[in-house]
């Protein structure tokens, strides 16, 4: 259907999953991270404005393509599920870019993404310009995103980030992980939680919304109490617009599995991760924040709402996990990393519980706990 095409980065966050996926970067230029295997053994790099630019005209020819292939297939222009479905499955291999532009528009056509990992590493006025160029092409868009580290926005000024916002950029992800100084320093994040602090402030004062990302299990066995009060404390400084919380998983690829091998990081459990996640939600105080469990990874995903009205609602949550027996648990675990539950009343659902169980005791049957392994391992396939 097209030679065109546009650069795809290799992630975006689980709330852009709908977004235009436009590269303003290339990788991330810090690179250190422990638990991080994203963009490891590549070369982080500006993009060209003009570059940038050049893949923001494809993106409109690659829509004009599409509302003309739309009306040749007799759906009026209009982008609805049947014709998506008919270029999605285009026997001619599509490319990444021209999918994503199909499913952009069939999501609305009004969210943007700018990956990689760091796009406030470019100049303020060249992510002006890239701004104002995408807004000029598409008036349809509502909300451009991005990543940032928070080391990277520490070192601007309110006043450049009022520029990105009034050129269009409406949020910012910062990957905050834990807000406790040891626990930085031993993940290499490269960020002190004063920065985080500085970086979160500068960002709420310039009217972007913000977004800050907390890694559950992230200071194992020996930092968990730490890790949950610390963070906390820096949520309740910054007060972000979103608490979005994703729970670890260590991969070979990631040097943090170094550790867990020497057993100098130990990991918490699936029930350890949800008390200090409990401990994390109870410190947070003052706040008007918004909490998002919404990573695959998160077993419980049902814990979300808005500061400080729903504190109550997303405890109760947690302590109904908290009180389940042993055996509902291991169901539960089980069932929700299957894909067969995604809230606790799932498990009244008999045929979904009976479902799970015949997987548990056949699992247990082959090979006395491996349930645990089964766990990790249907985990380890969603990232
Ligand atoms: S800053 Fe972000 S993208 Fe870069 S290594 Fe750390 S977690 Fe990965």
């Amino acid at each position: 259907m097209t030679e065109l095409n546009i650069e795809q980065g290799p992630i975006r966050p689980p709330s852009e999953a709908y977004s235009l996926l436009l590269r303003a970067t290339r990788n991330c230029p810090w690179n250190r991270c422990e638990f991080c295997r994203t963009y490891k053994h590549e070369k982080f790099g500006l993009r060209p404005v003009e570059e940038i630019k050049k893949d923001i005209d494809a993106v409109r020819e690659i829509v004009s393509e599409i509302k003309t292939f739309s009306w040749t297939q007799g759906f009026g222009g209009e982008i609805t599920p049947p014709l998506a479905n008919v270029i999605l499955q285009n026997p001619e291999r599509l490319p990444d870019g021209f999918r994503s532009v199909a499913l952009w528009l069939l999501n609305g056509g009004q969210n943007v993404f700018l990956q990689d990992g760091d796009n406030l590493t470019l100049k303020t006025a060249d992510l002006v310009e890239v701004l104002s160029y995408l807004k000029g092409n598409f008036p349809s868009i509502q909300r451009i995103t991005t990543y940032a580290r928070a080391k990277t926005v520490s070192r601007r000024t309110v006043e450049d980030l009022q520029a990105l916002r009034d050129a269009g950029l409406s949020r910012i992800h910062i990957g905050l992980e834990s807000g406790y100084d040891p626990l930085l320093q031993l993940m290499k994040k490269g960020v002190t939680a004063q920065e985080h602090v500085d970086a979160g402030k500068k960002v709420k004062a310039s009217g972007i919304s913000l977004s800050e990302y907390v890694i559950l299990g992230l200071g194992g066995k020996a930092m968990w109490r730490e890790h949950a009060i610390e963070t906390a404390k820096v949520l309740n400084r910054i007060n972000p617009d979103f608490i979005r919380v994703r729970t670890l998983k260590v991969l070979k690829e990631m040097p943090l599995h170094e550790k867990i091998e020497k057993g100098t990081f130990i990991l918490l459990t699936d029930d350890e991760v949800v008390e200090e996640e409990r401990l994390l939600v109870e410190q947070l105080e003052g706040i008007t924040s918004t909490f998002v469990s919404d990573h695959v990874l998160n077993l419980l995903e049902e814990v979300g709402g808005m500061f400080p009205e729903d504190k109550s609602k997303m405890l109760a949550v947690i302590d109904h996990y908290l009180a389940l027996s042993p055996e509902r648990k291991v169901n539960f675990r089980l069932g929700r990393r299957g894909g067969l539950y995604r809230s606790l009343d799932d498990l009244l659902n008999e045929e979904r519980w009976n479902q799970v169980q015949t997987a548990l005791e056949r699992i247990e049957t082959e090979r006395q706990g491996a349930v645990e392994q089964v766990i990790s391992d249907l985990m380890g396939s969603f990232i």
